[in-house]
């Protein structure tokens, strides 16, 4: 891929800088830096995902005929990298980086035309119910119940780690409606109301206070069949082409790039060495991601899907992640031990003890733990690698 910057891409790196001086505020990007989740907490989210559909840029890997930029890769790429170093808050993924390509790719035209437009203005914010209780890595093994009746599905059991639930109107799930056969064999994909009859939402709590996964119950809730997405007992197919783009869709390089530059606002002057060796290596494997990131978008880009590759990118990525956050807590040393989480609830008013942006460091620090188990454990990603990718 040639990397060098033609002069219309200069003027579109140019536009885009324009519009996030314009519209990307202070407390925006404070927010967005200082978000000690997993995910961006769900307002500023919903803030940033607002303006940037009023721009018409909310989508840039979709097709343009359901409301993509119609970017090509180097413009998605100056894009994402220019949001990223700007403290541009993270979208939450479930709706525009997996439900939308899914259905692109799965959906009716009934269901593209209803959904596609309400993910697009944020109207429906999705949650993802895969995993149960005694189901995560081996996830053939689900066993929330549908039933037939009539029209509809009748569904028992529950979902589990369930992120932004609670935020959520809809909720995309795999359950089981059959139990002959292989366990893959007997799985549908079905789209769901969050207020539907018989659903309930518990929450559970991080151990660093933060509160974004749960656990969603069943008892006799009712699904319209015409809520499937793909055939009855053919949900695997979908389900495992959605995860590609759970796996490969984001922008890691670009957040932690960024987090990466505030690592490097703390470290100052004399013995300091090995700390910046360390930063030093960091930013080469920051490097390394960026590129096995461009490869992905390109794929993606000229209307492929991520592949087996976006394995590569998950454990790349959380790894990445979980070593800066351990590098922020060597650094700040004492101030990790201060508890204000008042100072890092979004447009708080209240004066941090210790460096500003690192108000959330021992949070990250904690949640970033469970980098590696969501999204697909570590170890389930090499041995998909192993198979799919190396042919092991
Ligand atoms: C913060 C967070 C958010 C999440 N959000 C969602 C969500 O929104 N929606 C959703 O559906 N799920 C979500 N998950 C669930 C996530 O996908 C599962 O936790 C994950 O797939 C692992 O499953 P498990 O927790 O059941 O662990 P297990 O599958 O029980 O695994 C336990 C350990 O065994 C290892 N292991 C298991 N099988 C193998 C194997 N074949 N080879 C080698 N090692 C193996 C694993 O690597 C792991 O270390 C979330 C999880 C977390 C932590």
């Amino acid at each position: 891929m040639d990397l060098t910057l033609g002069p219309q891409y200069e003027e579109f790196r140019d536009e885009v800088r324009a519009f996030l001086d314009d519209k990307l505020d202070e407390d925006l990007r404070r927010d967005a830096r200082i978000s000690a989740g997993m995910f961006q907490d769900y307002e500023t989210n919903i803030r940033w995902h607002r303006i940037l559909h009023e721009k018409g840029w909310i989508a840039p890997s979709w097709p343009q005929e359901y409301g993509g930029t119609g970017w090509d890769v180097m413009q998605r790429y100056i894009w994402a990298t220019e949001s990223a170093e700007a403290d541009a808050p993270t979208l939450f993924p479930t709706g525009l980086g997996m439900c939308g390509p899914m259905l692109i790719g799965h959906g009716t035209e009934e269901q593209k035309a209803y959904y596609l437009p309400r993910i697009l203005s944020g109207e429906d914010y999705w949650c993802q119910g895969y995993s149960e209780p005694g189901a995560g890595s081996d996830l053939a093994s689900l066993q929330l119940r549908a039933d037939s009746d009539g029209d509809d599905y009748v569904l028992n059991g529950s979902k589990i780690w369930t992120s932004h639930a609670q935020h959520a109107n809809r909720m995309f799930c795999l359950v089981r409606t059959s139990s002959d056969g292989k366990p893959q064999e007997g799985i549908t994909f079905l789209l769901l109301d969050m207020d539907t009859p018989g659903l309930t939402v518990e929450p559970i709590i991080f151990s660093s206070g933060e509160y974004e996964v749960n656990q969603v119950f069943f008892d006799n809730a009712r699904v319209p069949k015409s809520n499937r997405v793909g055939k009855e007992n053919d949900g695997w197919t979908v389900a495992k082409y959605l995860l590609e783009f759970e796996r490969g869709g984001g922008n890691a390089a670009g957040r932690l790039r960024s987090a990466l530059n505030r690592l490097k606002g703390l470290s100052m002057g004399e013995g300091d060495a090995d700390f910046l060796d360390k930063l030093a290596r960091a930013e080469t494997r920051v490097d390394a991601l960026q590129f096995t990131e461009f490869r992905i978008i390109s794929a993606t880009g000229n209307g492929g899907r991520p592949g087996p590759e976006s394995s590569i990118l998950k454990n790349l990525s959380s790894d990445l992640g979980q070593h800066l956050s351990e590098l922020a807590i060597e650094k700040l040393g004492g101030y990790t031990a201060v508890h204000q989480p008042e100072a890092r609830v979004p447009g708080a008013n209240v004066e941090p003890i210790g460096p500003a942006d690192q108000v959330a460091a021992l949070p990250q620090y904690l949640n970033y733990r469970a980098s590696s188990i969501a999204g697909g454990s570590d170890e389930v990603q090499k041995n998909i690698i192993a198979k799919a990718v190396l042919g092991l």
